[in-house]
């Protein structure tokens, strides 16, 4: 009975798209202007750097004995308690109270450090960000053991080196959720003047694409019957989910090259004798842009309303179950400042535009660099090419390079922190940047505008 011409496994994906691709980066990798320097330098740098890269080497151990331990202790979001029992506990040792449960969520952290002369009407508060939740299975493949440990370092690393105020922020609940927005709603960017922090990668980059993100749930509710004797006294639920996964991926066509839709039917009936009842359609709507993804939002809005009324069903569609997450808005004036630091310590991070910006995910980042001017350059721990989410990002993320990842992007941080404290300039051009792609966008301002 068997067709002999029938594929016994599935065809194996071509990988010449991703050597065409590496080829591309190779060349670009080539060419790269790696050279950032400090524009308009100011006297008291040298020293700042020097104080800097000390205090940091002093708490290299900790850095260390953070990326080990919490790899041994990976958590998933929420479920943070012993990475914010190791953090707050060194935080706490060398002097700095720290605020458990900061701004409602109750795995998150705060620490903040204010100079003696500061004023907050004169001085400028910058945070530092750290993330360190872990993925289901494959424990600290997104190397997020190696940004808790940066944080602290580019925290520890910064406080005293000028007039002003330095926090540092745990913020928990990156993967797959929007722990940073629960903490903005929560005042956590109240008086910030702007925000740092890396993620670990496989290649150095100033700063990288990461588009936004919305999830949602649709549930097609239609009417049972017995689908031989009684068909038609039947409302199908599960052919409007299938209508609505045709009709995204005949959108896929007509929408903008960055944006992408995932798709899944996680419920289309229980047996095949009933027609189904109810159906369940769950995808993820990603953009490029904030505009874009809202417009991508209502469209599918339409696709799905158009599939209930074509089956006689009726759809219940909630987004967000989790906040949206924005696309990263990259300062590029800090970023270069960044890219700074990292020349100085020999390593060369590469500008935006070397890997190719299909190459994206998303961060809940996303949403604090809308609000003020942030940067969320990418650390090599990794050998070039290595994929996030992977178990060979997740051996990497506990190697030698993790740690002198760390050390390197802690440095870099304190130093932007530092050099935003000393020079006035560079946090005025920072925010004329920031002001003049956009300003303040929230999310309460964005469903306020469509709903
Ligand atoms: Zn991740
Ligand atoms: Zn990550």
């Amino acid at each position: 009975m068997n067709n002999p011409f029938a594929r016994t496994e599935p065809t194996k994906p071509s990988s010449a798209f991703l050597e065409r691709m590496d080829d591309v980066v190779q060349r670009r990798l080539a060419a790269a202007d790696t050279q950032f320097t400090i524009q308009g330098g100011y006297e008291l740098r040298e020293q700042v750097w020097r104080e800097v890269k000390a205090r940091v080497e002093a708490v290299r151990d900790d850095l260390d004995f953070i990326i080990r331990d919490l790899h041994a202790h990976p958590e998933e979001a929420f479920q943070e308690h012993h990475a914010q029992a190791v953090i707050a506990g060194i935080l706490e040792r060398h002097g700095f109270e720290v605020e458990r449960g900061a701004h409602n969520v109750e795995t998150a952290l705060r620490a903040q450090w204010c100079s003696s002369d500061y004023d907050p009407d004169v001085h400028p508060t910058i945070a530092v960000l750290a993330e360190y939740d872990a993925l289901p299975g494959i424990g600290h493949a997104c190397g997020h053991n190696v940004i808790a440990a940066t944080g602290v370092g580019g925290f520890l690393g910064a406080v005293g080196s000028g007039s002003g105020r330095i926090v540092f922020l745990g913020t928990p609940a990156e993967e797959g959720h929007s722990g940073k927005e629960y903490m903005v709603r929560g005042g956590m960017l109240d008086g910030v003047d702007a925000a740092v922090m890396i993620h670990p990668f496989s290649y150095d980059l100033v700063s990288h694409v990461w588009v936004g993100r919305r999830t949602l749930t649709a549930t097609f509710r239609g009417v049972a019957a017995h689908a031989s004797m009684q068909p038609y006294m039947g409302r199908n639920a599960l052919d409007a989910a299938t209508l609505a996964y045709q009709a995204i991926g005949l959108l896929r066509q007509q929408m903008p090259p960055s944006d992408r839709l995932h798709a899944i039917i996680s419920d289309g009936g229980a047996r095949a004798s009933i027609i189904p009842e109810t159906a369940t359609l769950q995808l993820y709507v990603r953009s490029l842009y904030t505009e874009t993804l809202m417009d991508l939002s209502q469209r599918i809005n339409d696709i799905l309303d158009g599939a209930a009324l074509m089956t006689g069903t009726a759809v219940n569609v909630q987004w967000d179950s989790h906040p949206m997450t924005l696309p990263v808005r990259n300062n590029e004036v800090l970023a270069a400042r960044w890219g700074a630091t990292q020349a100085q310590l020999g390593r060369e991070a590469l500008p935006a535009g070397i890997l190719p910006d299909s190459q994206a995910a998303s961060t809940d980042f996303g949403n604090v660099s809308n609000l003020v001017p942030g940067i969320h350059p990418l650390v090599k721990i990794a050998p070039e090419g290595t994929a996030l989410h992977t178990t060979e990002f997740a051996e990497a993320a506990i190697s030698p390079e993790a740690s002198s990842g760390a050390f390197d992007a802690s440095v870099g941080l304190a130093q932007v922190i530092g050099d935003c404290l000393n020079d006035p300039r560079l946090l005025e051009a920072a925010k004329r940047e920031f002001a003049a792609t956009g300003g303040d966008v929230s999310v309460a301002d964005l469903l306020g505008k469509t709903e």
